[in-house]
């Protein structure tokens, strides 16, 4: 009786574990978002299990049937269609029925899209937050209008239809010279990152048919005066007491 979650790559295949592969090979049945493209990764894999659709659109009603298939002993493996189950995809709800049904839960590490972003973006990275989508609509103001004053790196999903409308709603909260990166890509043939001011990056892809999948990050507010600095600011000073 366990629920694992497993990431999958999010481009290249090479990136799937070893353990992931071991783990898929011994679930009584593997649930994903689409049966489809997991059925492409788990063919090029090798394996052959089970397969059943869990994705966004059935989530609340297929909760509690799978619980209740784990209760009976069995090991069930959650997929995404890439990166990480959870992670702006479905497995939190099913996650919380686990939990509160005693049964154990074991997320693996692997691929996820943001943490390569944040990474590549060069970006102070001790402290950030993830934001994942923006809301389409209905509170995408409220939401931007909160991150004004945010210190960290924020990091961002976003498709490449909607790319040129959330830099410029990013230049209206955070200036034009914010410093920012769009990761186009990740791990795949034509991966690009590209970094600079907000107002650099508008006018760059301005320029561009826009494809494929981006993380946007962008750097926090200057940290205000009193408040702890960034961990990498030019004057750290490392013989600092921790009370100081
Ligand atoms: N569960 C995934 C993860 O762990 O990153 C995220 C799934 S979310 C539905 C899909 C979004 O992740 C895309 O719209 C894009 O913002 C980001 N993404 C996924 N793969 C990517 C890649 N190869 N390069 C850049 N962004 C990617």
């Amino acid at each position: 009786m366990k629920l694992y979650l497993v990431p999958t790559p999010i481009g290249n295949l090479d990136d799937i574990t070893l353990r992931a592969i071991k783990i898929l090979q011994s679930v009584d049945t593997i649930l994903a978002e689409d049966t489809r493209t997991s059925g492409v990764l788990l063919r090029h894999l090798n394996i052959s299990k089970p397969l059943y659709s869990y994705h966004i659109f059935n989530e609340h009603q297929t909760v509690q049937r799978l619980v209740n298939i784990m209760k009976e002993g069995k090991t069930l493996a959650l997929v995404s269609d890439a990166g990480t189950p959870g992670i702006s995809d479905p497995g939190f709800l099913l996650v919380r029925e686990c939990i509160k049904n005693d049964i154990p839960v074991e997320c693996l590490p692997g691929p996820t899209a943001f943490v390569p972003a944040l990474v590549n973006s060069g970006l102070p990275n001790d402290r950030f937050t993830f934001e994942g989508f923006l809301p389409h609509k209905k509170g995408r103001q409220t939401r931007l209008a909160e991150l004004a004053g945010e210190e960290r790196t924020m990091v961002f999903y976003e498709s490449p239809h909607r790319l040129l409308k959330t830099l410029q709603q990013f230049i209206d909260v955070f200036g034009p010279d914010r410093p920012a990166s769009v990761s186009r890509e990740l791990t795949k043939l034509f991966e690009e990152n590209q970094r600079g001011p907000l107002s650099e990056l508008i006018a760059y892809f301005s320029q561009k048919t826009i494809k494929g999948e981006l993380v946007v990050c962008v750097q926090g507010k200057e940290p205000s005066k009193g408040k702890a600095k960034r961990v990498y600011d030019n004057d750290r000073d490392d013989t600092e007491n921790e009370d100081d």
